[in-house]
């Protein structure tokens, strides 16, 4: 039994270790300004306990804090799920139909992909946040969008908050004369009694936090929609862009093969269903999926192994077609690409019109990929990769006259 508890001990304090890094800490300060200053502000503008209005605004304002907090905690310290490390199928037969994971030393489940910075291998990836420090996956994706979903919640609510106490408080404080509105920070001028007086300190706390409610409201809500549509399409970030690859690479060798995503059950509820359930956990373990009837549980794992066997799809080549000076939230690519830029600490690329780029992975309006380089460069081993906006570059047709050039090239060799 000591050995036991003195095990979980460790581990607890191996998983504590997720919240030195600068996601959590920037975001449990969030939550800590926004609700701090919510309760402060409450008490100045509505007193809890002189109405039912009162005790039910606080009391809600309590229950946003714990819950955001109690699925902010499980998202990060209950982990997506790792495939157990050496990790073989059943049944011998199918290794011939999944990838193999060198660092941790064992197949890749279906679904599973290697995280770098976890070092795992994590079920039912689908990115790794900074913000939980932590891959968002299998085990963690009802508590992640549940997250993401009350943040935003108890943000608009605060803002509320925060919003009548200025407003009251100002109010009162207003004189009107025949040119001039003056306020008067240093009394109140209608009886309102406050229990903490609202200085100029405060109104400026109060302000601060407004703006801090505001922006993680808008950035927040917009990385919710984002994982309600990975959850009702049952398709991770991953698995979109290797079914992008998937209708390439049939394009190009005109094969006639139709590609089903396998893990799209068909309806939204049921998608939804495999994620939130009463009991907290998904459903599943992790390594077998309920697949369309028309797929098996190989159908995506064979075609990634397509994918990596024929390099010239793995990745499509892009063409730049606008400059990009490598900053995290471009102001002059847009609206949505300034909003919606990787929440990750992987490099953005600078990008000259006229270059190549072999792209890897995207998001709608982001890519990540490496830039083509020149023989020198190649030989040296030098590698330009990371983001860039997708609206800099456009995709490079196979049949382009540049690519069968390039293919003559090769013939001749
Ligand atoms: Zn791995
Ligand atoms: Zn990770």
């Amino acid at each position: 039994m000591s050995i036991l508890s003195s095990f979980i001990k460790f581990e607890n304090l191996h998983e504590l270790k997720r919240l030195c890094h600068w996601g959590p800490i920037i975001a449990l300060t969030v939550i800590a300004v926004c609700s701090t200053m919510a309760v402060l502000d409450s008490i100045i503008w509505f007193w809890p306990l002189d109405s039912t209005g009162g005790s039910i605004n606080f009391i809600m304002l309590i229950n946003w804090t714990v819950l955001i907090l109690y699925n902010y905690f499980n998202a990060m310290f209950v982990g997506p799920g790792y495939i157990p490390l050496g990790w073989k199928p059943e049944n011998p037969q199918d290794m011939c139909y999944l990838q193999f994971c060198r660092v941790c030393q064992g197949y890749k489940a279906p679904r599973s992909h290697h995280c770098r910075k976890c070092n795992r291998c994590v079920m039912k990836m689908d990115h790794h946040c900074p913000w939980i420090n932590n891959c968002c996956g299998h085990l963690n994706h009802a508590y992640f969008t549940s997250f993401l979903l009350l943040a935003p919640l108890g943000c608009i609510h605060a803002t509320v908050i925060f919003v009548m106490t200025m407003y009251t408080q100002l109010y009162d404080r207003i004189s009107f004369g025949w040119s001039s509105v003056r306020i008067d920070m240093s009394a109140v001028k209608r009886d309102h009694r406050p229990i903490i007086p609202f200085s100029v300190s405060a109104f400026a706390a109060t302000l601060f936090a407004f703006g801090l409610a505001l922006g993680t409201t808008i950035a927040v809500g917009m990385l919710f929609v984002i994982q309600m549509k990975v959850i009702l399409r049952n398709k991770t970030s991953i698995e979109a862009w290797i079914e992008e690859k998937a209708k390439d690479r049939i394009q190009y060798y005109q094969t006639g093969e139709e590609f089903i995503f396998p893990y799209d059950l068909g309806s939204k509820w049921e998608n939804f269903k495999q994620v939130f359930t009463w009991s907290g956990t998904p459903e599943g373990d992790g390594v077998e999926w309920p697949v369309h009837e028309k797929c098996h549980q190989h159908t995506l794992t064979i075609e990634q192994l397509k994918q990596k066997a024929d390099k010239r799809v793995r990745s499509v080549q892009y063409r730049v077609i606008e400059d990009y000076n490598g900053v995290c939230c471009p102001l002059s690519k847009g609206v949505k690409t300034f909003f919606t830029t990787p929440c990750t600490e992987e490099p953005r690329i600078k990008l000259t019109k006229g270059e190549m780029i072999f792209a890897t992975r995207s998001i709608k309006w982001w890519m990540y990929g490496d830039k083509v380089l020149g023989e020198e460069q190649t030989k040296a081993g030098v590698r330009i990769r990371g983001w860039f906006p997708r609206r800099c570059v456009e995709k490079c047709l196979y049949d382009t006259a540049n690519d069968a050039a390039m293919n003559e090239e090769k013939k001749e060799k």
